[in-house]
């Protein structure tokens, strides 16, 4: 049985004093319950956010879909051409030996983008990586592609360059930037096809943090609260789950920032977030313009 002991005298004399024995059972029991429903909690996180993940994966599978058989459909198209060029009499080894190099090519990048969507959807502990914002941003992009083209929409990016590089877990860092992308094409495809414009901003934050800007012209938000966004459940989408800002918030609190939401101007809503850099480190030149969609 946990117990506190203790004693002490009365002023000071010391023929005369008093002993206690308080039982702990009760609040070892209550501190052991708070630690479970921690334990419980964080496990109830790390499953939400697992389940935003694998559904933001769900809602870009056809764009990976389309991502994956490009390079695969050419893979085929370079090994039949050099079946062909062998097949010649004379075999042409100089174009087969091209075609297969291709073929090597193509087949890697089919890999590459296997291996990236794989990392998206694992449930791997949260790593600290150092993270060069800019480029994290284009893998976003690329991977959205198909999406973007779809819907019609305009994607513009002035990424700053020389930003600090930061710290942080590069899977649940572009779930963010992957979910502020699809709510923001998918507030895009309500509105007239000649404005779906998306654009996308990094640049420096005081004090040592870099800042990433999602904003779109699409309807805004409701400007009496919008806070409520990041609630958990919070939808105004017939299938959507609203947990994907809530989750998003989390994350970016998780690696010292903040996200939020503003009116973008003349229209359309903005999305902001904060990430501290880390120390003594600048990376070089981030692209700057129109995004190469179609
Ligand atoms: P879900 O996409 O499943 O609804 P989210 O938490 O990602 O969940 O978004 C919550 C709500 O916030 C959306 O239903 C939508 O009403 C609003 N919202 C999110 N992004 C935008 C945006 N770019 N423009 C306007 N409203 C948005």
């Amino acid at each position: 049985m946990p117990v506190l002991v203790g004693a002490a005298t009365f002023g000071g004399r010391h023929d005369q004093g008093m002993a206690f024995v308080v039982d702990l059972t009760e609040r070892k029991r209550a501190q052991e319950k708070i630690r479970e429903s921690e334990r419980r909690y964080s496990k109830l996180q790390m499953e939400l956010a697992h389940v935003n993940r694998v559904t933001t994966m769900g809602e870009l599978s056809v764009s990976i879909a389309h991502e994956v058989m490009q390079p695969i459909a050419a893979t085929v198209n370079n090994a039949q051409a050099a079946l062909h060029f062998l097949n010649a009499q004379p075999p042409n080894l100089e174009g087969a030996r091209e075609a297969l190099g291709a073929t090597v090519k193509a087949g890697n990048r089919s890999a590459d983008i296997i291996g990236r969507i794989r990392a998206l959807v694992k449930k791997a502990p949260p790593s600290k990586d150092a993270l060069e914002i800019n480029g994290a941003i284009l893998e976003c992009i690329a991977l959205t592609r198909c999406e973007i083209v779809n819907n019609g929409v305009s994607v513009q990016t002035q990424l700053a360059e020389g930003l600090p590089l930061i710290q942080g877990d590069r899977v649940q860092l572009q779930q963010v930037i992957l979910n502020l992308i699809v709510n923001a094409i998918e507030a895009l495809s309500g509105v007239d096809e000649g404005a779906r414009e998306l654009l996308i901003r990094t640049g420096k934050a005081e004090p040592d943090a870099v800042l990433v800007a999602v904003q779109d012209c699409g309807p805004g938000l409701d400007p009496a609260n919008p806070e409520h966004l990041f609630e958990a459940f919070h939808t105004t989408k017939p299938d959507g789950m609203g947990m994907g800002l809530s989750i998003c918030r989390a994350i970016v609190e998780s690696h010292g920032g903040r996200l939020w939401a503003t009116a973008n101007e003349p229209r359309g809503a903005v999305f902001q977030l904060t990430l501290p850099s880390k120390r003594d480190e600048a990376v070089t030149a981030g692209p700057t313009g129109q995004m190469p969609v179609a």
